[in-house]
């Protein structure tokens, strides 16, 4: 036997791949009931111009953006760090920057991006697609960007309701942390929870997965510490898109039943994999009972996915190890808040250019559905993405960034990665400053012309 695999069986490091028996079929509570809170107390902070809900790529370029156009900016993230699925949830690699033929998310975008590329040394500094991710890296770079342009940032703290001054206005929302319930106020609001939980909790139209509301699969990210990194680059490609990948022996195999044959890897550090692989099929993120459960099934194919390639790559594999599950669930697909416009996959097809667009977008149509056929664009095509799918219908100070912004479902499968993202958000935090400034907060009323200015000034690219 491989003496590496040995001294990790020895250390007690291997997956056990067994079923938590009973782990699937606890008790959820009767959602029909309600109580409403007569003494717990609610303190009130009402000190912010913009707060930012979700600290994941969208929300950390809307408060960066935000606080440089001058607001007093409060970011709330659930966890513990930033960048999202980018960081907490592992995802192993930036979607493509270039359109083939040039980098066409620019401004913070870029300067984000270009930033990471440090943590990642093995990989070549001109590259601009499929760039690997450090995560802890990446994480410190959000930090610095984040507190370098005045933003305050708030971990550990979940928004758990939202308050209404009217039926189109949002006064606050109400955070849970150590500190217990806190109302913070401001002026405008942006939603990068992903999910749009503030948007849809402030009454917003959505839309959830295709027409019987079906979502795109979930993956737990994970990584493996400990491989051969040689055999890895040199032995066969792993990727599902290869037909010989052992990946599809594996699951053909029947031994890992867990395990399909959604399969990518990227080498993030020496003898460092990390995997976005699996999929857990329509999980309703909305539902921390469903999450829950989710989780715990991710760490299980983790597990088989270690077993399997232990067996059939040992070279490889042989002495690997998880490192690392993710502390996100993989969420591809949730709610889609119904802004002003819904951009729709034909508008995709036509490569469709929009008099308010705020960036460009050329990533292919990724759904993770099974049977779905991804649709690619030839080098050097885009579409805009216009502004008015950032602002809620009916909503006066909210925005939306990132993947719950406003198209339908088969648009989602391309805006929904990390570089149209950024580029959203940049574009929601500037906007909220100039609804300040300009429109008495009402974000469907600024002038877009000026946020297309503003936007190019600081390098953004579109038409
Ligand atoms: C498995 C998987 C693989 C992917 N692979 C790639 C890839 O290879 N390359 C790529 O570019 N993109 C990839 N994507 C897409 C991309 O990672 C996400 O769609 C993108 O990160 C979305 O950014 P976001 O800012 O909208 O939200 P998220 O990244 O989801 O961040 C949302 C943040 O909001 C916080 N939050 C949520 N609700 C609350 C609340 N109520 N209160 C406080 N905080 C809250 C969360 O903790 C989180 O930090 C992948 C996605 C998945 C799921």
């Amino acid at each position: 036997m491989n003496s590496r695999r040995d001294f990790v069986k020895k250390a007690g490091l291997m997956a056990a791949a067994t079923a938590i028996p009973g782990f699937a079929t606890g008790m959820t509570p009767d959602k029909g009931r309600t109580l409403s809170l007569k003494k717990t107390k609610v303190s009130v902070d009402d000190q912010w111009d913009v707060i930012v809900i979700g600290g994941g790529p969208s929300g950390c370029t809307a408060a960066i953006s935000a606080a440089r156009e001058g607001a007093k900016t409060l970011l709330i993230e659930a966890m513990g760090q930033l960048g999202g699925m980018g960081t907490a949830g592992l995802v192993p690699a930036w979607c493509p920057f270039s359109d083939g033929e040039k980098i066409i998310y620019r401004g913070l975008a870029e300067k984000i991006f270009e930033a990471s590329k440090a943590g990642v040394p093995h990989e070549p500094k001109d590259k601009l697609n499929w760039v690997h991710i450090n995560a802890e890296y990446l994480m410190t770079i959000y930090d610095k960007m984040v507190v370098q342009s005045g933003v305050k940032v708030l971990f550990f703290s979940r928004m758990a309701a939202v308050e209404m001054s009217s039926k189109d206005t949002v006064d606050a929302v109400v955070v849970a942390n150590k500190a217990g319930l806190t109302a913070f106020k401001a002026k405008v609001f942006i939603d990068a929870t992903g999910d749009g939980d503030l948007a849809a909790w402030a009454g917003a139209s959505f839309k959830r997965g295709d027409e019987n509301g079906v979502v795109q699969s979930s993956s737990l990210c994970f990584a493996f510490a400990n491989v051969d990194t040689y055999n890895y680059l040199y032995g066969p490609y792993l990727h599902t898109s290869n037909k010989n990948s052992p990946v599809h022996a594996a699951v053909a195999s029947g031994k890992y039943p867990l395990i399909d044959s959604h399969f990518n890897t990227n080498l993030n550090g020496p003898d460092v994999v990390q995997f976005n692989a699996g999929h857990i099929v329509n999980v309703d993120s909305t539902d921390p009972w469903a999450l829950s459960e989710a989780m715990m099934t991710g760490r299980q194919i983790a597990g088989q996915y270690l077993q399997a390639m232990q067996d059939l790559q040992p070279k490889t594999f042989g002495g690997s190890y998880i490192i690392k599950t993710a502390s996100l669930l993989g969420v591809r697909d949730s709610r889609r808040i119904e802004g002003d416009y819904t951009f729709t996959v034909d508008d995709w097809m036509q490569r469709k250019s929009f008099d308010d667009e705020i960036g460009r977008n050329s990533y292919y149509i990724d759904v993770h559905k099974a049977g779905h056929k991804a649709t690619r664009y030839g080098k050097g095509e885009s579409h805009g993405i216009p502004y008015r799918c950032l602002t809620p219908k009916g909503l006066e100070n909210v925005l939306t960034a990132g993947r719950c912004i406003s198209t339908d479902e088969e648009a989602f499968g391309s805006l929904r990665v990390m570089p149209p993202c950024l580029v959203t958000g940049e574009a929601a935090g500037m906007a909220a400053q100039h609804a300040i400034k300009q429109s008495g907060n009402d974000v469907h009323k600024i002038d877009i012309q000026y946020l297309r200015k503003r936007l190019r000034e600081e390098g953004q690219y579109f038409l």
